[in-house]
């Protein structure tokens, strides 16, 4: 249509109402504008993959870029696994510090008030799937990590266990958590849960709303090297 239209050299005006903005994005961290004469060399890759702004590709408080193995994860992308070059080319632009991704700060952006494309999933109070999950903790009063041990849709409840950062074998890009051992958190009432073919002991978990979890997408078990 557009194509058509200039073929035919036909023009039309649009209301200055009815433009459509598109939210969150300056020119100055346009993708575009950074790459400067880079950039439509790298252009399609970018359209495939829906980016235009920095601000897409960066941390939710806008001060870090993320690496490119969580903007793969986003839903607006197309889900490359390689880093692309365009985005090694953009590193070399706006970062700052290239150990914490911190960005120059003329390229700092405000912090949304949505996700920048990063999905949000809660567990399903219909199965019995064990998620790892992060959830509001009213005895810590912040939220804390954790496994879901059983869940009970009747009235909304699950038994999580406790589940904490295990600070040593964490580095910033893939924190690693480890099962609590026992803490002020736990209630002995959920020490033992029995399923149909054996009894499980818990050191540490309690009672929680079901609604209050949010499940960390991507976990994995470490495989033990040693
Ligand atoms: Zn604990």
């Amino acid at each position: 249509m557009l194509s058509l239209c200039q073929q035919q050299k036909i023009d039309f005006h649009v209301n200055n109402d009815q433009h459509n903005l598109i939210l969150g994005g300056n020119l100055q961290r346009e993708i575009r504008t950074i790459l400067g004469e880079d950039f439509p060399k790298y252009k399609k890759q970018l359209r495939l993959n829906n980016i235009m702004f920095l601000e897409q590709l960066s941390s939710p408080n806008g001060k870090f870029l993320s690496t490119w193995k969580t903007i793969g994860r986003k839903t607006f992308t197309a889900g490359l696994a390689r880093t692309p070059k365009w985005f090694k080319e953009l590193q070399r632009h706006v970062l700052e510090d290239h150990n914490t991704r911190r960005l120059q700060q003329n390229y700092f952006t405000d912090s949304p008030s949505h996700f920048k494309g990063t999905e949000i999933t809660f567990p399903n109070p219909q199965n019995s799937a064990k998620e790892f999950v992060s959830i509001w903790n009213p005895l810590l009063f912040r939220s804390s990590l954790g496994r879901i041990r059983m869940k009970n849709a009747e009235n909304n409840t699950c038994v999580i266990e406790h589940w904490i950062v295990d600070e040593i074998a964490s580095i910033t890009a893939s924190p690693v958590i480890k099962l609590c051992t026992g803490c002020d958190i736990h209630h002995p009432d959920f020490s033992t849960i029995e399923t149909k073919a054996t009894v499980h002991n818990l050191y540490c978990a309690n009672l929680y709303h079901l609604s209050n979890a949010t499940v960390i997408s991507n976990s994995r078990p470490v495989l033990d090297k040693r």
